[in-house]
């Protein structure tokens, strides 16, 4: 089974923290944009016929922010141009600030069964330093209209003036409301963007004060019910996001969209971040892609190892051994060695102890070349 994402790359306007490929000036191209996705979508379909896909994903960017008939004629393309499974988990990405019970309702009918809601944070004075388009009343009304479906929340951590209780109540209102799922993720301040003069000005919290946040986040998450699958993915059992542990467990699928990337056969590729360019190669039939890796032996196994260390169901060693072809103890043996204290191996499954998740970044390093 595989995936597909579809990249949309409109924004009501554009958060101070984003660096991901938006463009809150242009939502007067939705309709070209839109048009050339279903196209790059059928040239994609005849040539992955032979594959069965079980999630589609509409990211952004803020799809929310386009015509709802856009988003209802992009999932019937999906279901045109590819062969989707029965049960397909179908999500897409909303802003509360763009938001509608007709939207919804739209979104609903044409087989989307899976919401991702970005909160962020519950304090409106962090939205409003954020750039969020929204504030807290917004997000409750977006919950109301979610009631009993399936709707994930993200929620912030490291933000400027943030206490735990603030964290806490970000986690409460998402709980509250109905949320199935909770993404927690610490604010990163990418070179280039405001917030990154926030950072450099010392405004944000230091590592330490994150690490303190990230350690309260669980334990609510955890007194409230959601499991934590993922290091910084939590769900109520049985609601974990199909389409993330497809990349997690280094499946394949496709990129739709400006700036989306894919990964089938053992090829790495990216589409352009230039949405001219993007146009450009759609209506001449051309693929819009500017990069592509071949990922070799060494590479899989590399990839295989630290996606699965991220999450908590961890390596299983036999299953490795058995696609790679290899003796993982023996390979990694020394950076196993180096970080006995963070790792566990039981019933031939090598996971990250729970408690070191969270640093686990410097953990996998030591199982790269
Ligand atoms: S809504 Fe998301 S993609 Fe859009 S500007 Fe904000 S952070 Fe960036």
């Amino acid at each position: 089974m595989a995936g597909i994402y579809v990249h949309i790359p409109f924004c009501k306007q554009k958060c101070r923290y984003c660096d991901f490929t938006s463009f809150p000036d242009k939502t007067g191209f939705a309709e070209s944009y839109m048009t050339c996705v279903y196209h790059e979508m059928a040239m994609r379909g005849e040539e992955l016929k032979n594959y069965v896909f079980d999630t589609l994903y509409i990211g952004g960017g803020t799809p929310s922010v386009v015509d709802e008939s856009y988003i209802a004629m992009l999932v019937a393309a999906a279901k045109k141009y590819f062969n989707m499974a029965e049960n397909a988990e179908i999500t897409i990405e909303m802003n509360p600030g763009t938001v509608s019970a007709s939207k919804i309702a739209l979104y609903k009918k044409c087989g989307i069964n899976r919401f991702s809601v970005g909160l962020q944070t519950a304090v409106d004075s962090q939205l409003e330093d954020l750039g969020r388009c929204h504030n807290l009343s917004q997000f409750i009304s977006c919950a109301k209209l979610l009631r009993g479906e399936n709707f994930s929340v993200d929620v912030m951590i490291g933000l400027k003036n943030q206490s735990l209780e603030d964290i806490g109540k970000s986690i409460d209102v998402a709980a509250a409301y109905g949320a199935s799922h909770v993404s927690m993720y610490a604010l990163t301040p990418e070179d280039g963007t405001p917030v990154y003069t926030d950072y450099l000005n010392g405004e944000l919290p230091d590592g330490d004060e994150v690490a303190e946040m990230y350690a309260y986040g669980v334990n609510k998450l955890k007194k409230l019910g959601f499991v934590r699958y993922e290091v910084s993915n939590f769900c109520k059992r049985g609601r974990e996001s199909r389409h993330n542990l497809n990349y997690w467990r280094r499946g394949e699928y496709i990129g739709i969209g400006v700036s989306a990337s894919s990964h089938i056969k053992n090829v790495r590729f990216t589409n352009t971040f230039d949405l001219d360019e993007y146009f450009k190669c759609i209506m001449t039939n051309r693929f819009p892609v500017i990069d592509s890796t071949e990922i070799d032996a060494e590479g899989r196994r590399e990839e295989a190892a630290m996606l699965a260390l991220r999450t908590a169901y961890g390596l299983n060693l036999a299953e490795f051994n058995a696609v790679h072809g290899c003796d993982f103890e023996k390979i990694y043996a020394e950076a196993l060695k180096k970080n006995s204290r963070y790792l566990e191996i039981s019933n031939g499954v090598l996971k990250i102890k729970d408690e070191f998740l969270y640093v686990q970044n410097t953990i996998i390093c030591d199982f790269l070349k």
